[in-house]
């Protein structure tokens, strides 16, 4: 990464590998200060009624809305993903704000039965405080907006380290957070001279209460470490490795559609993305053919032209890493189903693999690529082997129109989100996260708002 000065980060697109902007970089006192101030205006913040909170989340929502088209050229100019991807993007980061700016008003505690006559229970809850949060660059607002929403609508003032690939997405929808009224030490984006030099300064500082991480198992690992040295609380969003299910019963066309989405999407960098497909022998032809047929019409190019599918992948790096996962799988035995065709600059050809067996590399290890990994299976107890035996429990997919097996499918995957006959499952009003390495703590939802409060137990005696 190109720096201009040391207090500037340039900032590249993509598709083309022009510079498009600079971004600010904070010194370590600068951001120590940032937390101080933080930590003073979150006690006027929290002071606030819930209403007025609400208020001025509902009035940030709304200017995201205003700006749809400018946000999401910048989005797709600094991250790849088609216009049509990062317009949905804004309108999914900006549903959080609307959410949460309801959800301010309902924080509701609770009276409990006393266990004896001269004794009054109730629960209150109230903001932990100042909330810090560290960010990727696969959903350059939406990651944002859905932590900073529920940390402002309980009271938190917050603090987020965006990506340093795509940073400026991160200055230009807090900006509209400033022209909603929302006070400049209520919520502030910086970045350091390098990320884990920020996450030193997040995990130790004593007037930081928590810290919401989306990126990789790895890193999350490293900041929940970090964050245990002053019990911190922490809520992480991680990687994944979702498997795609089709069994016999299930309506062939609706799961190709489904994995188009769920696969395909953001290049096929997405942490809930499709990372493995399982198809029942009987129709694993078929789903195979339908499949590669749909994949070879998508269209791969600047995210800025029209009907363009597949943008670039993010950067240099991902682009070998994901090529050598490919190599390795043919390596292994596994086969294209169309020639792939190399294409230049950080571009890559969506890519179909038949003939993949489970314990090939490609299916042990997050992909974060255009690449669809295809496995046959026989039995349902064989299948429930195989799609848990990963460290991950993120997302999980699968197709039946058999309601006894959905029931039990579903049960059995160890999962923090299933998918039923049904490729895109994000949204807003429910539960987000994952279990085992994929994560601690839920995003979105009623759920979303309790990683951002403390429950306090008030016992009134004497009575
Ligand atoms: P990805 O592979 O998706 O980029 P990462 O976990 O590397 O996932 O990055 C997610 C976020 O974590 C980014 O904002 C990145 O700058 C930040 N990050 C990476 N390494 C560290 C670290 N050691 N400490 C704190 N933040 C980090």
């Amino acid at each position: 990464m190109v720096t201009e000065s040391d207090s500037a980060l340039a900032v590249s697109n993509p598709a083309t590998a022009d510079i498009i902007g600079y971004a600010p970089v904070s010194s370590d006192a600068e951001i120590k200060a940032d937390i101080e101030r933080s930590h003073t205006a979150q006690k006027h913040w929290a002071a606030l009624p819930a209403k007025t909170r609400s208020g001025l989340l509902q009035r940030w929502f709304e200017l995201l809305l205003e700006n749809q088209e400018d946000l999401s050229r910048l989005m797709t100019l600094e991250q790849g993903k088609p216009l049509h991807e990062a317009q949905g993007e804004v309108l999914y980061g900006a549903s959080f704000i609307e959410w949460f700016a309801e959800e301010a008003k309902r924080t509701y505690g609770e009276t409990i039965p006393a266990h004896s006559g001269d004794k009054r229970f109730v629960t209150i809850k109230q903001p932990i405080g100042v909330a810090c949060a560290i960010t990727p660059w696969n959903f350059p607002i939406a990651m944002i907006t859905r932590k900073a929403a529920p940390a402002l609508a309980a009271g938190c003032s917050f603090i987020v380290k965006p990506s340093e690939l795509t940073p400026l997405s991160a200055f230009a929808v807090v900006e509209l957070a400033y022209q909603a009224g929302i006070p400049r030490d209520v919520i502030k984006v910086v970045l350091g001279n390098t990320a884990p030099q920020v996450g030193d300064i997040f995990t130790s500082h004593p007037l930081i209460r928590k810290l919401s991480f989306t990126g990789s198992t790895r890193v999350g690992s490293l900041l929940m470490q970090q964050s245990a040295h002053d019990i911190k609380r922490t809520s992480m969003e991680l990687g994944g490795n979702a498997p795609f299910i089709v069994f016999e019963d299930a309506d062939i066309d609706a799961a190709v559609k489904g994995a188009l989405a769920s696969k395909f999407r953001n290049a096929g960098q997405t942490c809930v993305c499709a990372n493995r497909f399982y198809i029942h022998s009987n129709v694993y032809d078929t789903f195979v053919t339908k499949l590669d047929a749909e994949v070879q019409k998508l269209k791969v190019g600047n995210g800025l032209e029209n009907d363009v599918n597949i943008g670039p992948v993010i950067s240099e790096s991902a682009k070998t890493g994901i090529q050598s996962k490919i190599d390795r799988a043919i390596e292994q035995g596994a086969i294209p189903v169309t020639p792939i065709q190399t294409l230049p600059g950080l571009f890559m050809q969506p890519v179909v693999l038949r003939n993949v067996s489970h314990d090939m590399d490609i299916v042990q290890q997050e992909i974060f690529g255009p690449v669809a990994s295809i496995m046959r299976f026989d039995s349902d107890e064989e299948l429930i082997h195989m799609a848990n035996d990963t460290i991950y429990g993120l997302a999980a997919y699968f197709y039946s129109q058999n309601i006894h097996r959905v029931w039990k499918i579903a049960e059995a995957l160890e999962y923090g989100m299933v998918g039923i006959n049904e490729g895109i499952i994000s949204t807003e009003v429910a539960p987000f996260g994952g279990i085992k390495q994929s994560g601690i703590g839920r995003e979105g939802a009623k759920q979303g708002i309790d990683e951002y409060l403390d429950v306090k137990y008030l016992c009134f005696g004497g009575n």
